[in-house]
């Protein structure tokens, strides 16, 4: 008993997870008393939560469930019924982005605002280039949101204009009790229809002229948004408070959620860039100098002395030219050059230059000796798997296993004789 994973049904009725039965009964009585429906209706949902958490706190199956395993307990224990959805997503939240929000809803307290029901978050995604998340970016975004109507107050009408609906008593479900047979009788909830489940209604002459009686109005937002430098993807941007307004609901937040798009030059990790370039024969091992473009639009001039030999596939680091940190920029991560080293076409020079080069280039191997039984066989060229394609070839370059697959790695594919 001591380790129950939720407290929420508890803090309902404001007794601790040990409390005896009777003291449940004796909190529930209390509480029932202040805020049943006749004597108080504008508690809200508040008697229905209370009744929920009774039920389900003086029922010992259920409350083993619940202690166990919290909501989900519950809800896959089933024992469910008409409105148990309604009730899940009062009291404990959730609704389609629930599994994002997450803030204010904790355990413990009832809410941050005194147990008032909180409005579902809004959650966009936000494309931002990679530019944008290395020099930082401000942006206005429009949206449409529910707010308060101002005539009103988010009444609906004038003060008294609204009436508990008479067909449902407020509860906005009817109890409809079918005949299937003499005798037998089939008792079912559905929404009411006289006030389409509010459970008020208000008569069109006292109706709010400029909400209809709706008490929210579309209006159209703008925010300003601050994306800074080092932000990543996935990272979230809230507004507080921002979301559709509504009576007696504390506004949810609105998130936006950055969406990395891909960049032509650099891929990044963490806070590191990572670039392929690609160079000639000549500058592979005679060394080279070469301009790179940076996300901010500044030039580097990398330079590699003469000498200094580049290998295909290899990778070189110019410290401190990654991603900002966060909330640090000017920190910065590496930036990663991979040389992609292209080698001259078949016949590129005529065979007196060929030894020529061959006198200038580092000796060869020694001549294996070859027994005058071996077989000779041809060596031909082969079609490499995913040549031509960016997609394919960047890949290859990022599993770091290619690094010892030397010629026959992955990707390349002979065709069969
Ligand atoms: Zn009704
Ligand atoms: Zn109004």
């Amino acid at each position: 008993m001591a380790n129950v994973v939720d407290t929420k049904l508890y803090d309902i009725l404001g007794v601790s997870p040990s409390a005896s039965e009777n003291e449940l009964k004796k909190a529930y009585r209390k509480l029932a008393k202040e805020y049943h429906p006749d004597k108080n209706p504008d508690a809200g949902d508040k008697f229905k939560e209370i009744s929920f958490a009774y039920e389900v706190l003086t029922n010992p199956e259920k409350k083993e469930l619940y202690d166990r395993y919290g909501e989900q307990g519950l809800r896959e224990g089933g024992g469910g019924g008409a409105g148990m959805d309604d009730i899940f997503s009062h009291i404990f939240g959730g609704g389609l982005f629930g599994f994002m929000g997450g803030q204010g809803r904790g355990g413990g307290g009832g809410g941050r605002n005194g147990g008032r029901r909180r409005g579902e978050d809004m959650v966009h995604p936000l494309k931002v280039s990679l530019e944008d998340l290395y020099n930082g970016k401000t942006t206005k975004l429009q949206l449409s949101k529910n707010v308060l109507c101002a005539s009103c107050n988010g009444a609906g009408g004038k003060a008294g204009a609204v009436q508990k609906c008479v067909a449902c008593r407020g509860r906005g479900m009817r109890i409809m009790i079918r005949q299937l047979a003499p005798g037998m009788v089939q008792q079912m909830q559905s929404v009411c229809t006289d006030c389409n489940g509010e459970g008020e209604v208000i008569s069109e002459k006292d109706r709010c002229k400029k909400c209809e009686g709706r008490k929210v109005n579309k209006e159209t937002k703008l925010l300003e948004v601050h994306v800074d430098k080092g932000m990543k993807h996935g990272q979230k941007i809230s507004f507080t408070g921002e979301a559709d307004q509504a009576p007696g609901t504390e506004p949810g937040d609105i998130l936006l959620v950055l969406q990395e798009k891909e960049h032509e030059g650099f891929r990044r990790d963490g806070h590191d860039l990572h670039m392929t370039q690609r160079i000639g024969l000549v500058e592979a091992l005679c060394g080279f100098q070469l301009a790179v473009t940076h996300l901010d639009g500044r030039q580097l001039a990398v330079k590699y002395p003469p000498g200094k030999v580049i290998e295909p596939g290899c990778i070189r680091v110019v410290k401190g030219e990654g991603m900002p940190q966060y909330r640090n920029p000017f920190e910065k991560g590496d930036l990663f050059i991979k040389f992609d080293v292209q080698f001259p076409e078949n016949n590129w020079i005529s065979p007196e230059k060929l030894s020529e080069l061959e006198d200038l280039l580092p000796g060869r191997a020694e001549v294996p000796v070859i027994s005058s039984e071996a077989e000779e066989v041809d060596l031909q060229d082969c079609e490499v798997r995913g040549q031509g394609s960016a997609g394919a070839r960047r890949e290859a370059y990022n599993d770091s296993s290619d690094e010892e697959g030397g010629p026959h790695g992955p990707g390349v594919q002979c065709a069969h004789q």
